[in-house]
């Protein structure tokens, strides 16, 4: 059985119902746009849809520049690099996030300094950002996690009152507004993922974007491996093959088209999830008031004392797919550190992850509900 017949019948391959944990939803323009790439045979990076897709990107999310990458992970290292952050410089980061948003501190020589989440929202806790300043302090990455959005307005005041720069890794909060402002519009850099289990993919794929045309030129230069723009094969600094191709374009341009409805959907099954949920002994994520999250994954914290490998277990054999929320990068070997962070660390503990995907049904979703709260019984 192929994945286009799994779309369609929601069956894995012994014929019994699966619900994966995500599924994108390739239905729009995507399939035409590919097949334009391949029929020109511009499938490199050097292809119209490229432009096309940055362009229509930067309007989606109301940012001026927007530059694409091979993926969230190279993004985040191009904006550290491009913003000048190397050896000697602190990144203040939170220790509760993909290992991406640390790994691509470390890889530009600079130290990723860990803080605290917030009990409430999951997010890095602005005091503990202020706390944790030192001379060394180049920035702090304000990581959005599961589709909310982090207390900006407090650190663009730290930012500002400390002479920090501030970079947003959105690549999960694509469609997410804090006051009606998107995601990645409140820092001096923002970067997205588009790989295959986020609200928009290109398969694999990344942006960065900035308001900053200065700093948008330098990325530029910088992704195509620090090439004179006006003189080719001249690299007059060193720089990095981090472009997108062709194709992965086409496929990002048909979903962007479609990011509203694509949002739209999440919205409604996390409203679903938490509706069915709400007596339940479950604590979702509570962003703040003035946000609207793009529900990339709904999320849970199971009650205390519940065992999160049992109820991945009877979910799974009764063929629904979850996952544990991220470990804290300062209880991986790489960053190991004694330090306590103690919130994140019961978040990262509790935490799991339901079906979250535009094509899952309400009838799904009930069902998904009613296992959850069967395993909570055990
Ligand atoms: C997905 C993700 C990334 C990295 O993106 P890739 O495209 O997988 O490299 C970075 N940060 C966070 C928070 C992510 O969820």
């Amino acid at each position: 059985m192929n994945d286009r017949d799994r779309t369609f019948s929601n069956l894995s391959g012994d014929g019994k119902k699966f619900i994966p944990l995500y599924r994108p939803d390739l239905s729009g323009n995507e399939r035409r746009y590919v097949l334009e790439c391949l029929d020109s045979t511009w499938i490199s990076s050097n292809g119209n849809f490229v432009g096309r897709f940055e362009k229509e990107f930067a309007r989606a999310v109301d940012i001026p520049h927007a530059v694409t990458v091979t993926n969230g992970t190279v993004a985040l290292h191009l904006a550290l690099h491009g913003l000048g952050i190397g050896p000697g410089d602190e990144v203040i980061v939170p220790t509760f996030t993909y290992i991406a948003s640390v790994n691509t501190i470390v890889q530009t020589g600079a130290k990723p300094v860990f803080v605290d989440s917030l009990a409430s929202d999951w997010l890095l806790d602005p005091d503990e950002v202020e706390r944790k300043i030192t001379a060394r302090t180049k920035a702090v990455m304000a990581v959005h996690l599961y589709g909310a959005i982090c207390d900006m307005g407090s650190l663009q005041k730290i930012a500002a009152r400390r002479n920090l720069l501030l970079v947003e890794d959105c690549a999960e909060a694509l469609g997410a507004t804090l006051a009606g402002r998107h995601a990645g519009t409140f820092g001096d850099v923002a970067c997205f993922s588009f790989y295959g289990n986020k609200t928009v993919t290109t398969g694999e794929g990344g942006m960065v974007a900035t308001k900053n045309a200065a700093l948008a030129e330098r990325l530029r230069f910088l992704k195509n491996q620090g090439q004179d723009p006006q003189r080719r094969y001249w690299h007059t600094e060193l720089g990095f093959n981090y472009r997108m191709t062709n194709i992965c374009a086409a496929i990002g341009l048909a979903q962007i088209e479609r990011l509203a409805a694509i949002v739209a959907r999440k919205r409604a099954i996390a409203d679903l999830y938490r509706g069915l949920l709400g007596n339940s002994p479950v604590a979702c994520q509570k962003p703040n008031a003035a946000v609207a999250s793009s529900e990339w994954l709904f999320s849970v914290l199971l009650p205390e004392g519940i065992e999160r490998d049992r109820v991945a277990g009877f979910l799974a054999d009764n063929g629904v797919e979850t996952r544990p929320v991220f470990h804290c990068a300062h209880q991986m070997p790489m960053y190991l550190s004694r330090e306590l962070f103690p919130k994140a660390e019961e978040i990262s503990r509790r935490g799991i992850s339901l079906p979250s995907f535009p094509g899952l049904r309400d009838s799904d979703i009930e069902g998904i509900v009613d296992l959850l709260k069967a395993s909570l019984r055990r």
